[in-house]
C-alpha cells in the first residue's frame, strides 16, 4: 500500500492497541520507510492527535522525534558491507532497558537483508521472545532476501512508492487497463503481473478474489468451494502471493471509513460496490483485525512453500470458524 494509506492503517493499529512487536517493511523506497517509522513514532506519543488521526507534527514530542533527538530508538545500518552480530547484540542490551521517555521503545534495521547468518540468529532469538512494549522494523526491498524464519516472525507490509501517478503512466503505455494498473501497484511483484497481463483475465481475477473476499467476511463455508472452483486457476505462485496483497489491501481499504470507494479510482462494478456497502455494514473492526492477521499468516506459509490452494483453504476454513 501507498504510505499514505499505511499511515490510517498504522494509525488504526495504534488507536486499538493492536501493533505488533515486528514489522517487515518491504518495496523499493528506504525514504518512505523512513518517514513512515517516524510518523508512526510520532503517533505513539503525540500529545495532541489531529482529530482525523495521526500524529499534530508541531508539538515538542513530534519535534523531538523529527529531530532524531527521541532516546528511545535506535536504528541499525550495515557496517561495511554488512551487519554484524556485535551490532545485534548490542542492539539487544540496549532494547533489554527501561525506555527513558516512553513507555516503549523502538528499534529499525536497516537493509536488513544484509545480516548475516550469525546476525540472524541472533536477532531470531529475539523475535522469538519479544519483550514487552518494544517494536521491531526491519527494511528489505523484498522479503525473500532475508531468512524466512525472520520473515515468519514478522508481519510484512509492502510499501508502494507514492509517485503512483508516474507509474501508472507506464504501465498504461505498456498496454494495461488504467484501473488494473492501479490495482496492480497494490499488488507488489509487478514485473511478473505485467509480463502475464490479459485484460479479460485480469478482470476475471479480480471479480474472484472480489467475491472471495466476501465470502470470508461473511463467513460463509461456500468460500472452500469457491476456491476449488473459482480461484483455482488463479494460484501460481507469483499469483496467489499478489493475490494475498490484494487482499491485505481490500481489507485495509474497507476498514478504514475514511475512504469511500469509487468506481474510477478501483475497478470495482457499481453491483461489487454495493456488496462492499453491504460488508462494511455487517462486519466489525475485529472482524478485519482477524481477516488481517489471517492473511498475514498466509503470506508466512506461502514463503515456506507450503501449496497456495492449501494456504486459500485455510483462509476459508479459518474464517468460517470466528
Ligand atoms: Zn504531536
Amino acid at each position: 500500500m501507498e504510505i499514505k494509506d499505511a499511515k490510517v492503517y498504522f494509525w488504526q493499529l495504534i488507536q486499538q492497541k493492536q501493533l505488533s512487536h515486528a514489522y517487515l517493511l518491504t518495496g523499493k523506497s528506504i525514504a518512505e520507510k523512513r518517514e513512515l517509522t517516524q510518523w508512526i513514532v510520532q503517533s505513539l506519543i503525540c500529545e495532541k492527535p489531529h482529530a482525523s488521526g495521526g500524529a499534530c507534527l508541531n508539538c515538542m514530542d513530534c519535534q523531538r522525534v523529527a529531530q532524531g533527538q527521541f532516546a528511545d530508538w535506535m536504528t541499525i545500518q550495515p557496517e561495511g558491507k554488512t551487519i554484524k552480530v556485535d551490532q545485534i547484540r548490542d542492539l539487544k542490551e540496549w532494547l533489554s532497558t527501561s525506555p527513558l521517555e516512553a513507555s516503549f521503545k523502538i528499534a529499525v534495521i536497516e537493509q536488513a537483508d544484509l545480516m548475516g547468518n550469525a546476525a540472524a540468529n541472533a536477532l531470531l532469538l529475539f523475535l522469538e521472545e519479544p519483550a514487552e512494549n518494544v517494536y521491531i522494523f526491519l527494511y528489505s526491498q523484498q522479503a525473500d532476501q532475508l531468512l524466512p524464519t525472520i520473515v515468519s516472525r514478522t508481519q510484512e507490509l509492502l510499501i508502494v512508492e507514492s509517485k503512483i501517478e508516474d507509474q501508472l503512466d507506464a504501465l498504461v503505455q505498456n498496454g494495461i487497463h488504467r484501473q488494473h494498473a492501479y490495482l496492480m501497484k497494490q499488488m507488489g511483484s509487478d514485473d511478473t503481473l505485467v509480463e502475464a497481463y490479459q485484460a479479460e483475465e485480469f478482470e476475471q481475477w479480480i471479480i474472484s478474489l472480489n467475491h472471495f473476499y466476501e465470502l470470508i467476511i461473511s463467513r460463509d463455508p461456500y468460500s472452500f468451494v469457491w476456491v476449488q472452483q473459482q480461484l483455482k486457476g488463479y494460484l501460481s505462485y507469483w499469483q496467489a502471493r499478489a493475490g494475498i496483497d490484494y487482499l491485505i489491501w481490500l481489507n485495509s481499504y474497507l476498514l478504514l471509513d475514511r475512504y469511500s470507494l469509487s468506481e474510477d479510482e478501483t475497478n470495482f462494478s457499481p453491483k461489487m460496490l454495493k456488496v462492499f456497502d453491504k460488508v462494511k455494514l455487517n462486519s466489525t473492526s475485529t472482524l478485519h483485525h482477524e481477516i488481517n492477521n489471517l492473511l498475514f499468516d498466509s503470506k508466512i506459509y506461502l514463503n515456506a512453500n507450503v501449496s497456495p490452494q492449501l494456504i486459500y483453504e485455510k483462509i476459508a476454513i479459518c474464517s468460517c470458524r470466528w
